[in-house]
C-alpha cells in the first residue's frame, strides 16, 4: 500500500516521499481519503500511530485552494500541550515544504509579538493551545469566522487537563459549515458528547487500541521502598545497574519531577527536567539538549512528555507507577520506537500493587522483576507461607535483562512501608498546565536532605526462599508470584529486625 491512492496532491506526495514515509499507517489509510473528501472524521487513535500526518496531509492538499486573510486563519488545530503543538508545527514544516503556507504557533510561555505578526500577515494554519488562542481572540488579534477546517487533537487529554469549556467556547466562534477532524485515544462519555456536538455525520476511524507494548521493548519491575529518599536511591541503583545511553524518567507529579531532577543532578547525573512549571524557553532548550545528547536523562511528567517524538531513547524509567494504566503504554512507547530495541523499568513500592495489577491486566501479561524479585513487600510471613505451600505459585518469570549489569540479588531489599511517604494521597493529582501557578509553590519544596541509607550491598539480607526446580536464569531462581489475589498479610508493614 502506498500514499498514491489516498487523494493527496502531487506536491504533498512529493513531500511525503522526501520525509521518508513509504507506507501509510492504518490511521492514515483510513482517515486521509475521508479528510481529503471534506468529511468530518472521528479518529480514535493514540500518538505514535501516525495520526498527525493523517490530518496534516489532507489539510495541506485542501489548503492548496484559496488564500489566507489577515487575522482570519483558514485552519485551526487545537492541541493540549505546547510540545504537541510545536510537533504539529514541525510536521507542517516537513510535509508542507512544497507549500508557501504561513503557520502560526500560538502557545503559552512565549512572547505575543511574533505570534501577532504572523496573524497580521495572514495565517493559513493556526496551531494553538486553547488558553493562548482565547487570549489572542480576547485581544482582538484573531477572528475565527474564516476557519474551514478544525482539528481537535488528543481530546481525552484536553478533558484531563480541564480544557473542555475552552474548546466549547472556541467552537462557538467557528463557522457551522467547517470540516472537523476530531482525534482522541479513548472515548469517555464526556468526549463522546463533545464529538456528537461538534461533528456533522462523522466517519469513525479507529486503530486498534494500543493495549500492548511494542514487542521490541524489554519491560522490568524493580522493588522500591515507600519513603522518598529510599525510592530515589532505588532509581539511582537502577540507572547505574543498567547500560543506559539515554532515558526519560517519568514521575506522576511535577513536584516529584523537580525533586528527582535535583536529586539526580546532585548525584552527578547529566539530567534535565520537563514539566509544566517551566517556561517555554526552558522546555525547548531542555528537549533540544536531550535530543542532541548534551544531557542523557530527562525527568518528566506525563503531560509534558506526551507525544514527544524523540527517536532513539534507549530506556524509560518509571519512577512512579502511573495512575492510569494507559499512561504506562504512552510512557514506555517513548523507547523502542520504529522497531528499535527499548528497555523500560518501573519502580514499584508496596503501595503500588493495585496500580501495577491494573497495568498488567491491560497488557494481559505480567512484567518480570529485575533481580528475580517477586512480592512487593517480601515478608518472612509470606516466605513462610510459600515454603508451606500456601503461595499461589505463579511464576513471574523474572529474567534479568541481558543489559543488566548488577550482581544477582543486589537490590533485593526488604522494605518497610511508610505511612507518611511522599507519594501517597496526592498521587492522583496529574500534571496540568492550567494549574501551573498553584503548583509553582512546590517549586522550591525541593530536595529534602537525603537520609543516609545503607548501600544496596549492605542492605538487610533477602529472605531465604526455597529453590525451585525450574530451568530459570540464576537471577530469578526460586521466585514465585502471588497470583491475582494478594493475601492480606502481604500488605502489612514489615518490621526489619
Ligand atoms: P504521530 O503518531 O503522529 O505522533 O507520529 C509518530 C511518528 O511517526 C512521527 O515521527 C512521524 O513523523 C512518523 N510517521 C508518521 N507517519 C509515518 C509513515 N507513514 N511512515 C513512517 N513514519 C511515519
Amino acid at each position: 500500500m502506498s500514499f498514491d491512492n489516498l487523494g493527496l496532491s502531487p506536491k504533498v506526495l512529493s513531500a511525503v516521499t522526501a520525509a521518508g514515509f513509504e507506507t501509510p499507517t492504518p490511521i492514515q489509510l483510513s482517515a486521509i481519503p475521508l479528510a481529503v473528501a471534506g468529511k468530518d472524521v472521528l479518529g480514535i487513535a493514540q500518538t505514535g500511530t501516525g495520526k498527525t500526518a493523517s490530518f496534516v496531509l489532507p489539510m495541506l492538499t485542501r489548503l492548496e485552494r484559496g488564500r489566507a486573510r489577515a487575522r482570519m486563519p483558514r485552519t485551526l488545530i487545537l492541541e493540549p500541550t505546547r510540545e504537541l503543538a510545536a510537533q504539529v508545527a514541525e510536521h507542517f514544516e516537513i510535509l508542507g515544504k512544497n507549500h508557501k503556507l504561513t503557520v502560526a504557533l500560538l502557545i503559552g510561555g512565549v512572547s505575543y509579538d511574533d505570534q501577532n505578526r504572523k496573524l497580521d500577515r495572514g495565517a493559513d494554519v493556526v496551531i494553538a493551545t486553547p488558553g493562548r488562542l482565547l487570549d489572542h481572540i480576547e485581544r482582538g488579534k484573531l477572528l475565527l469566522n474564516g476557519i474551514e477546517i478544525l482539528v481537535v487533537d488528543e481530546a481525552d487529554r484536553m478533558l484531563d487537563m480541564g480544557f473542555i469549556p475552552d474548546i466549547e467556547r472556541i467552537c462557538k466562534l467557528l463557522p457551522f459549515t467547517r470540516q472537523t477532524l476530531f482525534f482522541s485515544a479513548t472515548m469517555p462519555p464526556e468526549i463522546k458528547r463533545l464529538a456528537d456536538k461538534f461533528l456533522h455525520s462523522p466517519e469513525r476511524v479507529e486503530v486498534a487500541p494500543q493495549a500492548t507494548a511494542a514487542a521490541t521493548i524489554v519491560q522490568r519491575l524493580k522493588k522500591a521502598p515507600d519513603d522518598a529518599a529510599g525510592k530515589r536511591e532505588a532509581l539511582r541503583e537502577l540507572m547505574r545497574e543498567i547500560d543506559v545511553k539515554n532515558a526519560i524518567i517519568f514521575c506522576n507529579r511535577k513536584k516529584d519531577v523537580g525533586i528527582v531532577y535535583r536529586s539526580l543532578q546532585r548525584h552527578g547525573f547529566s539530567v534535565g527536567a520537563l514539566h509544566g512549571d517551566l517556561d517555554q524557553h526552558q522546555r525547548t532548550a531542555t528537549l533540544d539538549a536531550f535530543r542532541n545528547g548534551t544531557i542523557a536523562f530527562l525527568a518528566a511528567s506525563d503531560v509534558a512528555a506526551r507525544g514527544l517524538d524523540i527517536p532513539d531513547v534507549s530506556h524509560i524509567f518509571n519512577y512512579d507507577v502511573p495512575i492510569h494504566p494507559e499512561d504506562y503504554i504512552h510512557r514506555i512507547g517513548r523507547t523502542g520506537r520504529a522497531g528499535r530495541e527499548g528497555f523500560a523499568a518501573m519502580l514499584v513500592t508496596p503501595k503500588d500493587f493495585k496500580a501495577l495489577k491494573a497495568i498488567e491486566k491491560m497488557l494481559k501479561q505480567e512484567i518480570p522483576w529485575i533481580d528475580g524479585a517477586t512480592a512487593l513487600a517480601e515478608t518472612s510471613e509470606a516466605s513462610e507461607s510459600r515454603t508451606n505451600g500456601n503461595g499461589n505459585g505463579r511464576n513471574r518469570g523474572g529474567g534479568r535483562s541481558r543489559r543488566h549489569k548488577g550482581p544477582p540479588g543486589k537490590s533485593d531489599q526488604v522494605t518497610q512501608p511508610h505511612r507518611n511517604a511522599g507519594n501517597g494521597n496526592g498521587a492522583n493529582k496529574r500534571d496540568d498546565h492550567r494549574h501551573d501557578a498553584t503548583h509553582s509553590q512546590h517549586k522550591h519544596h525541593g530536595e529534602r536532605k537525603e537520609t543516609q541509607r545503607p548501600a544496596a550491598h549492605s542492605a538487610p539480607a533477602p529472605v531465604e526462599r526455597p529453590a525451585r526446580p525450574t530451568a530459570q536464569p540464576a537471577s530469578s531462581k526460586g521466585q514465585q508470584g502471588m497470583g491475582d489475589h494478594v493475601p492480606a498479610f502481604m500488605m502489612r508493614p514489615v518490621r526489619i529486625p
